[in-house]
């Protein structure tokens, strides 16, 4: 009697802990894989995700995502072909974090290669460095065998270069500098002492207040995607060819790690997009995965970071998407509607999730 309860017991605890397991499992295999992505780039999540649900790891899969987009140039502002600087110039900013080892590698300003992901991963696994940048940073991508010299220019590219120039240069990313109204050269204003001021360059000053930094819906755009694969490893990825008529040498939030994307698999990651000179003063997606390190859920982590940045600065443009560890996601917004891109399990495709922007807390 004694020896069929103990049976008993044993069998009832096996049951539990095979209901246990499988319930961990069920409930696992519909969180995991995860791929998200900012903006609509549905091409792209469904690469991440070919290669994420195939098994591959996190970081294969944000490699194969962000890859698609810059070959597809999503929306103009991924890849080559996209963003002239002021000299007509396409350069690239791209970062890849493996939120198992903390690893990262960065390229940023890269001229002449059109693979910035790549780029970012061979500094990840071959140097010990975290970012490289300019010609350094395509000289190294060269030597370790991404095709190059390419002239990353375009012919939409050179024409709305060639419209700018046009129309004087305008708009532009100087500030505080004579002449406002034409290409420059230019100075800082404080540089000329009254006296060597002529009339016309009086009146100019009169309008420095009007330029502005022009970051608008259509002039930038970033591929932030975070993956985590069946094992539960978190990597993100970003990549971008920056703000179109950027001050030749400008590096965006994209290559900065915490800023435009961050990544831990003890808690989750962050995706970042928008007014990038802004954004990175404020590290959001490095506030958002700490902030859901000390409890917070992903929509509060999001508004927080997004709200900590709108307070300083009420005219910026950004969002952030968060996913903790368990495949919860959010997105917050500020300055426009934010779209971000989903696939899991049991979903047939990409989802498209709309945020839309909250007002200044
Ligand atoms: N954050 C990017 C940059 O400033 C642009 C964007 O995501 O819209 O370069």
């Amino acid at each position: 009697m004694a020896t069929k309860s103990l049976l008993c017991v044993q069998m009832l605890l096996l049951t539990s802990i095979v209901f246990v397991v499988l319930g961990h499992e069920a409930v696992k295999s519909e969180q995991y894989p995860l791929v998200v992505s900012t903006w609509p780039f549905v091409e792209a999540v469904r690469a991440a995700w070919r290669a994420v649900d195939a098994g591959f790891s996190s970081v294969d899969a944000v490699i194969e995502g962000c890859s698609a987009c810059e070959e597809l140039r999503c929306d103009g502002t991924v890849g080559p072909g996209g963003s002239p600087d002021e000299n007509g110039e396409t350069t690239i900013d791209a970062l890849v974090m493996d939120g198992a080892t903390m690893e990262v590698g960065a390229v940023a300003a890269m001229r002449y290669v059109k693979d910035g992901i790549r780029a970012a991963r061979l500094v990840m696994q071959h140097t010990k460095h975290t970012l490289l940048v300019g010609e350094k940073a395509s000289a190294f991508a060269i030597s370790m065998g991404l095709p190059g010299p390419t002239n990353l220019s375009s012919t939409e590219s050179m024409e709305k270069w060639t419209k700018w120039k046009q129309n004087h240069c305008q708009p532009n990313f100087w500030k505080n500098v004579i002449p406002v109204n034409s290409c420059g050269p230019y100075h800082g204003k404080d540089s000329l002492k009254l006296s060597d001021r002529t009339c016309s360059e009086d009146s100019l000053l009169g309008n420095i207040e009007s330029s502005s930094s022009h970051f608008s819906v259509n002039n930038h755009d970033t591929i932030s995607m975070a993956v985590i694969d069946k094992g539960g490893h978190i990597a993100v990825g970003t990549s971008t060819n920056g703000a179109t008529f950027k001050i030749p040498g400008r590096v965006g939030d994209g290559p900065i790690v915490g800023s435009s994307a961050y990544a831990d698999d003890e808690v989750g990651a962050c995706g970042a997009t928008g007014d990038g000179d802004i954004m990175m003063r404020f590290l959001p997606c490095y506030q958002v995965v700490e902030s859901m390190r000390l409890g917070m859920e992903p929509k509060l982590a999001a508004k927080d970071a997004i709200s900590r940045i709108a307070r300083k600065f009420p005219d910026f443009v950004g969002a952030v998407f968060a996913v903790n560890k368990n495949g919860e996601h959010a997105g917050a917004c500020y300055g426009w509607t934010f779209q971000y891109s989903v696939r899991r399990p049991l979903m047939d495709d990409v989802k498209v999730v709309t945020v839309h922007p909250h007002s200044l807390p």
